[in-house]
């Protein structure tokens, strides 16, 4: 693959999971409960682990957040859910950290916003306090900063520095100026009260995709804290999913970013786990990491003769990624597994003998018969009413024979 690899970042332990480094790139998503309820953010971050998240943030904006916040990690603990979690501050942090200290353990990492730390003399001591807690109980932080919400002390700063320049910038460079500087600023703080280098990591989310592409390269080139890659209100349905997954990938190719985050806009009634799959699509479509056994399907054309094969296409992928939080464990490489449902003779055959399993349905005017190809050759051919059933049965059985782990 051709990528351009950023130095090494240092890498970061944020409980289990190791950040940065050699270490592969790891998902994570956000709850939208409400902390304070623990029953259901404790079933939203098990939903969002068992679709694969292996960190999940939550929350903590109130004095009910953080009282509920060692009761969520410790039914977490007693369901088989190591899943780090990583607390999000604004504004109170400081003292939520302070009232809390029971909360301040459970969380696995703290997310500081320098822009929503505080104002004037109190934001150094506002952050000096999240830092010293930290310090304290041993955890890493993100100093997170968002262009929404930058400093605004900080951007009056650079703008003044940029106009006494002989050359000044424009507007745009300027902005991206201020947030890396907000980010690198914070950092260095944090060092300087203490925080050890490899226990830092940085972002600078935007919400336009050439912002973000552009303040990520400069800030890549300038440390090598962990980034954490997200673009911010990235919106609802396809136009998030896109304008992520276009921003993400330039970066990822070069190398840039150690834990994703998709910031979609849920579909009211929507599942908030899809940002995880989206995660999880850029990385194992970039060939960075296998999550899930994939799907190739045709797009259809006139030679489709029904909607038969998109529904087998749709229920075969449901079926391989409702299976993974049970397969990951008892068949390990399954996820590499890749499954081909094409919908005519044209490409079908082909398409079929290039995946481990494919499947080539009758389009129009062909034979109503379906030929199975597994690991390129021509098994069985389906027909009649079944074929869906029977096909799910091969699969189910090649992922049984070739992965079932080896008795050692
Ligand atoms: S494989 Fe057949 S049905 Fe599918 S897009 Fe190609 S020609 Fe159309």
């Amino acid at each position: 693959m051709n990528q351009i690899n950023r130095h090494p970042t240092t890498p970061v332990r944020v409980g289990p999971v190791s950040i940065g480094g050699s270490a592969p790139v790891a998902v994570q998503s956000m709850t939208n409960t409400d902390t304070a309820d623990v029953a259901a953010t404790v079933q939203q971050v098990i939903d969002l682990a068992r679709a694969g998240s292996e960190l999940v943030r939550i929350t903590v904006n109130s004095a009910e957040a953080a009282a509920a916040v060692p009761a969520i990690r410790a039914q977490l603990d007693q369901q088989g859910f190591a899943t780090p979690l990583i607390g999000d501050f604004h504004f109170n942090g400081h003292k939520l950290l302070s009232d809390y200290p029971e909360c301040a353990r459970a969380l696995a990492k703290y997310r500081i916003n320098p822009g929503n730390v505080g104002k004037g003399k109190k934001r150094d001591e506002q952050f000096a306090r999240m830092i010293e807690i930290a310090n304290e109980y041993a955890k890493p932080v993100r100093i997170g900063v968002n262009w929404g919400s930058l400093d605004q002390a900080l951007l009056a700063r650079v703008m003044d520095d940029n106009a006494k320049r002989t050359e000044p910038k424009d507007p745009t460079a300027i902005m991206h100026e201020a947030v890396i500087t907000s980010a690198l600023e914070s950092a260095a703080m944090a060092e300087q009260l203490g925080m050890p280098h490899d226990r830092i990591i940085l972002s600078c989310k935007m919400s336009g995709v050439q912002d973000l592409i552009a303040v990520y390269q400069d800030l890549a080139a300038r440390c090598d804290y962990p980034l954490h890659l997200g673009l911010t209100e990235a919106g609802m349905g396809s136009k998030g999913i896109v304008a992520s997954t276009a921003a993400l990938a330039v970066l990822l190719q070069q190398g840039i970013g150690d834990t994703i985050r998709i910031s979609l806009t849920p579909e009211p009634g929507g599942e908030r786990r899809r940002e995880v799959v989206v995660a999880q699509e850029i990385l194992q479509t970039m060939g960075l990491r296998a999550f899930t056994p994939q799907v190739i399907a045709c797009p259809g054309c006139g030679r489709t003769s029904s909607t038969y094969f998109q529904q087998l296409a749709k229920d075969i992928q449901a079926y391989l990624r409702d299976n993974m939080p049970l397969w990951r464990s008892r068949y390990p490489g399954v996820e590499n597994l890749k499954v081909a449902v094409m919908g005519c003779v044209v490409n079908g055959p082909g398409e079929s003998k290039h995946a481990d399993i494919g499947i080539s349905l009758p389009g129009t005017g062909e034979r109503p018969v379906a030929p199975v190809y597994v690991d390129g050759e021509k098994t069985v051919t389906l027909k009649g009413e079944h074929i869906a059933a029977e096909f799910q049965q091969i699969v189910e059985d090649y992922i049984r024979q070739r992965y079932t782990r080896q008795a050692s």
